[in-house]
């Protein structure tokens, strides 16, 4: 028996009805979105284009506004790095971000930084987001770009993105959202943020791992001041060059499709599960990591005093596949940054797991967790 799978927020399995409809793109419709002189290539750039328009839809964007990657990790870096010549030219060379952004964002604003630009990044509370009036105040008239994620994957804390686009919709600053963890699941928000770039992950949302799109605003018929990172045949509007995956490029576009039509029930079932699990916690002593009341439905962040994050997680590894920590973090054991900067003690930071799940998870056991925290405990 395989332990129940409780890390969505690492990655998500693919739903059914999404592998159904790539299906045929891998087997049957061979072509390359690029050639369409002929029928081949014709129905994949059809296909690929309909995946386009339905991501478009769950943003309330425009198609000509989202550029397939392969994933919210390539976008970031298109965003980041892309700017880089864009700041150059216009002398603006400041950038904000929060001290909890995925490694995928803070790696490539190290490479800003050995580049000359000045990286700053924004505290959290200990409610692990950023608040608003931080942005405002180090914000500046050089300030290039701001990027704030929309929900902390460690902890699934929102951040407040919609405040900061209103902040930034006066000012020539840029503002980027990494909203890999809540594209498809915070629906009503994404509508409404006014941000000039998105990235965004399929397999966070039942789609398949290795795609993702960048939503990048269009002002008018004005280009954006993006440099590709790489070169080649000129796809995706010369910004992300390659041989579209038409088939995960379909499984996207289905896997945005069934989120607008059931992330509201979705999200009912991941709440019902959190407030039973919760309850059932209850009965030996922990703490729960973030504002309980900004946290996303389908994940909790809890520490148990004295217990070692590690011990737990393979006392319970029959039953739970639990985590604590980011998934490209945590084979590194290295202690979250995330907690770190919401200002947690070293004990509390050393006990966190990370509990995740999606729609398919309808009731978490909390028993194991319970057995192995009062037999640590002695
Ligand atoms: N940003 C955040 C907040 C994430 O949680 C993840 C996935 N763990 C990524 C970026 C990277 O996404 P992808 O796996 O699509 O590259």
């Amino acid at each position: 028996m395989m332990p129940l799978y409780l890390d969505y927020n690492a990655t998500a399995p693919v739903d059914p009805r999404v592998f159904d409809a790539m299906r045929p793109y891998f087997l049957e419709e061979v072509g390359n979105a690029g050639s369409w002189t002929h029928t081949y290539g014709k129905r994949a750039k059809d296909a690929a284009e309909t995946a386009r328009e339905q991501v478009a839809t769950l943003l309330g964007a425009k198609s000509e506004e989202i550029l397939f990657t392969s994933g919210a990790t390539e976008s970031n870096n298109l965003v980041l790095l892309g700017l880089a010549r864009h700041g150059d030219a216009s002398g603006r060379k400041h950038v904000l971000a929060t001290a909890i952004e995925h490694k995928s964002v803070l790696e490539p604003l190290d490479r800003l930084r050995e580049a000359g630009f000045e990286v700053e990044l924004l505290p959290v509370n200990a409610g692990g987001y950023v608040e608003p009036q931080v942005v405002q105040d180090r914000l500046r008239s050089d300030s290039l770009l701001v990027s704030v994620m929309h929900a902390n994957n460690e902890t699934g804390i929102l951040q407040p993105v919609l405040e900061i686009g209103e902040i930034l919709a006066t000012t020539k600053t840029l503002f980027h959202v990494d909203a890999a963890q809540t594209f498809g699941k915070e629906v009503e928000a994404l509508r409404q943020l006014r941000c000039d770039f998105l990235s965004i992950s399929a397999h966070k949302i039942y789609g398949p791992k290795g795609m993702g799109a960048l939503f990048a605003r269009r002002k008018g018929v004005q280009r954006r001041p993006l440099t590709p990172l790489m070169f080649g045949g000129g796809q995706e509007m010369g910004w992300r060059p390659g041989t579209l995956p038409v088939p995960l490029a379909v499984g996207l576009g289905v896997a945005a499709e069934l989120a607008g039509r059931e992330f509201q029930q979705r999200r009912e079932v991941c709440r019902h599960v959190k407030e039973r699990l919760l309850r059932d916690l209850d009965a030996v002593e922990h703490a729960i990591n973030g504002d309980a009341g900004r946290a996303q439905a389908h994940v909790v962040n809890i520490s148990f005093p004295g217990i070692d994050s590690e011990a737990l997680m393979m006392a319970v590894r029959e039953e739970l596949a639990i985590s604590n920590g980011a998934a490209c973090t945590s084979a590194s054991y290295s202690r979250s940054h995330v907690l770190k900067a919401m200002g947690l003690p070293e004990e509390r930071i050393a006990s966190a797991v990370r509990i995740s799940w999606g729609p398919g998870v309808t009731a978490i056991p909390a028993g194991p967790i319970l057995t192995a925290v009062r037999s640590m405990r002695g």
